[in-house]
């Protein structure tokens, strides 16, 4: 089993079970201590029952604001719970001296359709008006050996831009973004998956083969193969599908399907920040649940869900308190709900095996930076660069995940260059620098740990440093972030970002409804996808679901 515990404690525990050394008093008083205090051992009775909650949500991620507002919306009186002392989980931010950063957005995509779909979901939740958009003027600029493209939004944009720049490919150009079209048409058609009937959902997939014949077609490809079968030239197809790393395995494993729909969004509907950072639209979340009569609780740490004969009942939380409750969505990780939660005795063995089967999405690490200068000091007007090594994805991700950050890829995020002064003074500037990293290579052994976070750092500026030449000599502030980070404030299993790992072998992810009568799900894990806007899409669905099955 995979839950870290500090080294201290985890070295007298063994799974979940104190292990007593008989003989050893003192020791063993000292153990019934820290087994109270953890929660382990004789279960303590519960403190306090509450039982006028419809339903609880564990976790106050995307997935579980967004499920929490509509349930309130639905009329259900709301309980979020949420271990870290701030609600948001990724969608985060956090100040230090006269810097501010994101913890993870760097641009948020709306969906497709007109507007985008996301938008619909945040106004239908009567928060729209409650953040300030940010559309980004550019998704970004890529710099390759020898070649710098800027990613513009808009498809006919952008087409000219590749048209222009590999003339001799512009039949193939055009015939890709027919097939995104295509794609994201088809994927619309489909909204009966989203609208909460399981029963609709189930024959809308089932017409797939029949009614679209794109998406069936290109349903088990992955991306690689889509470019292939479309360009040409090596460089044309990295640049166009630059935007892989923010949906995890490189093309060559990438399921196409979500690669396509979400290129679609950002260049039809653009890429969003929000004023004063992700947080707000967290934030914004949270209020509305509590006008709408929810409650919010922060630093609560759920430690289990109560399930009786197949049906969920409530939770208990680390402080013996106990919320009994006909629905729970969980917002934590699906090895955190099931096998630790729930319990593996209670989890349905067809989970078991998908979690046993099923692999995680790589994690990042990176850099927090504040310096004394701003980015125009270089010359950098851009939000977002995405500096590559090579032109080969698949040389510079197996490089990330061997530590060998120069020969990879680094996403160089300039927060104070949006129209914000949230993040940084007027003459000063707030960078975040990013890469792909594997949780298994960091060392529980701190000393080593701090080696690693100090070489991961180095190596990252060393490669910024090729585009803001002397940037060493001008940072106030630095924070080196690992997978470590993300599982310490998160949870998720491995410091995953972005849920199960978006390869085209896992493009089924976990149903919002889980075999345990009331239990859901909704988060980054769950369908239909990963992001700050999709993981509110999930919370949606959940809602919905929920609001269907209690009539
Ligand atoms: C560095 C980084 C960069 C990213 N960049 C982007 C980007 O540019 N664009 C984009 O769209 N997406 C991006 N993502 C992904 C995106 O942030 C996530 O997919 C999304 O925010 C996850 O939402 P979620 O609902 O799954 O919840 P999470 O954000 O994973 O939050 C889960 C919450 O549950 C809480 N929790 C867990 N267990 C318990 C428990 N037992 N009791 C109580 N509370 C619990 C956690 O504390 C946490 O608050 C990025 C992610 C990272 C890490």
């Amino acid at each position: 089993m995979i839950f870290s515990l500090p080294r201290s404690l985890s070295t007298f525990l063994s799974g979940s079970r104190c292990v007593c050394l008989p003989g050893h008093i003192a020791f063993s008083v000292l153990l019934m201590v820290l087994s109270l205090l953890l929660g382990c051992g004789a279960t303590p009775l519960p403190k306090t029952v509450k039982t006028d909650y419809d339903a609880i949500v564990i976790g106050s991620g995307m997935g579980g604001l967004s499920a929490g507002t509509h349930l309130a919306l639905a009329g259900k009186k709301v309980l979020v719970l949420e271990q870290h002392f701030k609600v948001g989980g990724c969608t985060s931010s956090f100040v230090r001296g006269d810097f501010a950063f994101d913890t993870a957005l760097h641009e948020m995509a709306v969906g497709g359709g007109d507007g985008g779909f996301v938008k619909k979901i945040v106004k239908e939740a009567g928060i729209y008006d409650k953040v300030e958009w940010i559309r980004l003027p550019k998704l970004g600029r890529s710099i390759f050996p020898g070649r710098e493209i800027i990613q513009t939004e808009g498809i006919e944009n952008y087409q000219a831009t590749l048209i222009k720049n590999w003339p001799e490919e512009e039949e193939g150009i055009r015939a890709y973004f027919q097939l995104m079209s295509r794609i994201n048409t088809e994927v619309t058609e489909l909204r009966g998956i989203f609208l909460g009937n399981p029963l609709k959902a189930l024959l809308t997939k089932m017409a797939i083969p029949l009614r679209q014949r794109t998406l069936a077609k290109y349903y088990k490809r992955t991306l690689q193969e889509v470019l292939d079968e479309f360009f040409h030239n090596k460089e044309l197809k990295a640049t166009v599908s630059q935007f892989w790393v923010y949906h995890g395995p490189p093309p060559s494993k990438q399921w196409a399907i979500i690669y396509l729909v979400a290129q679609n969004s950002y260049l039809i509907n653009g890429g969003w920040q929000f004023k004063g950072s992700s947080s707000s639209l967290s934030e914004a979340y949270a209020d509305r649940i509590q006008e709408l009569g929810g409650e919010v609780r922060t630093n609560t740490l759920v430690t289990k869900i109560l399930v009786d004969d197949g049906r969920v009942t409530g939770v208990e939380t680390v402080n013996g308190e106990r919320f009994t409750s006909r629905f729970v969505v969980s917002n934590a990780d699906p090895f955190q709900t099931f096998y630790k939660l729930v319990g593996e005795d209670k989890t349905p063995r067809k989970i078991i095996k998908q979690l046993h089967d099923m692999k995680p999405s790589t994690s990042l690490a990176g850099v927090y930076l504040g310096l004394d200068v701003p980015a125009a000091y270089w010359g950098i007007d851009d939000y977002e660069i995405f500096y590559n090594k090579t032109w080969d994805y698949d040389e510079m991700y197996d490089a990330m995940l061997n530590a060998r950050y120069d020969e990879g890829l680094v996403s160089m995020t300039f927060y104070s260059n949006l129209p914000d002064d949230f993040y940084a003074p007027p003459d000063k500037a707030a960078l975040v620098l990013h890469t792909y990293s594997d949780y298994d290579y960091w060392s529980d052994d701190e000393v080593i740990y701090e080696q690693q976070k100090e070489h991961m750092i180095n190596s990252l500026i060393t490669m910024a440093e090729d585009i803001m030449p002397g940037l060493r000599d001008h940072i106030m502030y630095q924070e080196g972030m690992t997978p470590k980070t993300i599982h310490h404030y998160t949870m998720n299993y491995k410091g995953a970002p972005y849920g199960m790992d978006f390869t085209v072998d896992q493009r089924d992810r976990f149903e919002a409804e889980t075999p345990i009568a009331g239990l859901y799900m909704a988060g980054s894990w769950v369908f239909p996808s990963h992001s700050v806007s999709m993981a509110q899409v999930s919370g949606y669905m959940a809602a919905r679901m929920i609001a269907k099955r209690d009539k």
